[in-house]
């Protein structure tokens, strides 16, 4: 039997004709930047919203399938089973995130271990969702009170019920220097190392082939880092103790592993102890590594690429306008996605939000309008044709109709319907809870920023996770 060519090649070819007429009409780093490899070899379904862009860089090609990899994503976090601060909410819905994530084409998790409990938690999920979901394991430096002397629990202690169950989530995104704890408390020097000797046990179970040959669990040393903003969890001091400690266990891994690297507002100490652990260009760090949910300046940014470091960003890095303009100079090379879900979700008074806000169909026909074909956008355009108001009354009338129309409509449509936890269904988001589908709208942001597509961005960004952490 001959073997029939593939139906994509056809098609392929005219998207390489797509890819090189979008060249020709860029100009600068921008085109330099667009690659034509079979990989790149298609077309954005999503507009950006970059202003500077001609249409015809912006017109989209109906069959490229965006693909992401949420490189931070809490799924381990018990909201993601309907729990909230201990208590039992909704039905557990992880198979709906899941689903919902490969829906937009985020078809790789990599679940965050941020301490002993989570990172536990997320190599199970990673064992229940192999080829899917991934992880990551060490102590979040809001975990790392376990280090201190005044720290009386054990430090692969869990609560699960009643009081202190919040205990269980993961530290909220953002920054609360409401109560920070002072230094002063104390290292515990002999805890110390049993937390590191049963952090590496931890990592290297994790490693060990599944009899049922799935694909390593286990992609990273991590989340650990320094969080300033933060110091109510732990003092500085003790995170400072905590992350020279697990990089001095990370730099011994044989092999290594890349690493996690969260970095809040502490860009200093945080380079001089990686620098102290891998020496002062790295030159050591075998596998790299990101410092995920970036929210720094442009000079620590810069210093960190040149590092050799991948940046991760997330709804988080489009706060401000000077957040946004951060984003903007963050190479393709060195960008990875990411949710941080829960926490981290765009909202509409992020600076960033703006680029995600479709433009009115009357001054630019949007792409879901132009492609519609036969569907109801024509239905529509011919019955407005068909049926023009009698006289002014009626005029006013669909006019006011119309406005009424516009104003119901949402400026940054929904994906998924999204309800409150208390009125929880089945296939619905709920609001406030970030999910790994949203990671679309991060990948969107960033291509407004950057004046790119959303298929470069998507493609960068899978192309530099694959190669760190090996999950395609
Ligand atoms: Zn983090």
């Amino acid at each position: 039997m001959i073997p029939r060519a593939p139906q994509w090649i056809p098609r392929l070819l005219t998207n390489q004709l797509i890819i090189q007429r979008r060249i020709s009409v860029l100009s600068g780093s921008s085109a330099a930047a667009i690659k034509t490899d079979s990989k790149m070899a298609t077309a954005t379904p999503n507009s950006t919203s970059n202003p500077t862009q001609t249409e015809a860089t912006l017109s989209p090609a109906a069959d490229y399938k965006p693909r992401y990899i949420d490189i931070g994503i809490n799924l381990a976090d018990p909201i993601f089973r309907g729990r909230y601060h201990g208590k039992s909410r909704h039905p557990d819905d992880l198979k709906g995130v899941i689903k919902r994530a490969d829906e937009v084409g985020c078809t790789k998790l990599i679940v965050t271990g941020s301490s002993f409990k989570s990172s536990r938690d997320a190599l199970k999920l990673a064992r229940a969702f192999p080829g899917t979901v991934y992880t990551t394991a060490g102590i979040h430096p809001c975990s790392s009170s376990i280090f201190s002397s005044s720290h009386h629990r054990h430090h692969d202690e869990s609560q699960s019920e009643g009081e202190g169950a919040e205990d269980e989530h993961t530290p909220a995104c953002d920054p609360d220097p409401s109560k920070p704890i002072a230094d002063g408390g104390g290292i515990d020097h002999i805890r110390t190392k049993v937390i590191i000797s049963d952090l590496k046990t931890l990592v290297e179970q994790a490693q060990l082939p599944s009899p049922s040959a799935a694909p390593a669990a286990l992609v990273a040393f991590g989340e650990f880092g320094l969080d300033y903003d933060r110091l109510h969890y732990c003092s500085k001091e003790v995170q400072l103790h905590s992350f020279a400690a697990q990089l001095e266990l990370a730099a011994s891994l044989q092999p290594q592993l890349p690493l996690f690297l969260h970095s809040r507002a502490a860009h200093s100490d945080f380079v001089w102890l990686l620098q102290g652990a891998f020496g002062s260009r790295l030159e050591r760090l075998e596998r790299g590594g990101v410092v995920h949910s970036f929210t720094g300046t442009i000079d620590e940014l810069r210093e960190l690429m040149g590092l050799g470091l991948y940046i991760g960003i997330n709804g988080c890095s489009f706060k401000t306008a000077e957040n946004c303009d951060v984003v903007a100079e963050i190479e393709l090379d060195r960008l990875m996605l990411e949710t941080d879900g829960p926490w981290c979700e765009v909202r509409p008074s992020h600076y960033g939000w703006k680029y995600l806000v479709e433009k009115p169909a009357e001054s630019a026909p949007s792409p879901a309008t132009l492609e519609v074909g036969n569907g109801e956008a024509d239905e529509a355009a011919a019955g407005t044709s068909q049926q023009q108001p009698k006289n002014k009354q009626q005029q006013q009338q669909q006019g006011k109709k119309n406005k009424k129309n516009q104003k119901k409509e949402p400026e940054v449509p929904e994906r998924f319907k999204v309800v409150k936890k208390e009125k929880w269904e089945e296939g619905a988001m709920v609001k406030g809870r970030n999910e790994p589908c949203t990671v679309e709208r991060v990948a969107k942001i960033v291509a407004g920023i950057k004046g790119v597509s959303v298929e470069e961005v998507c493609e960068a960004a899978w192309a530099n996770t694959v190669k760190v952490f090996g999950v395609e």
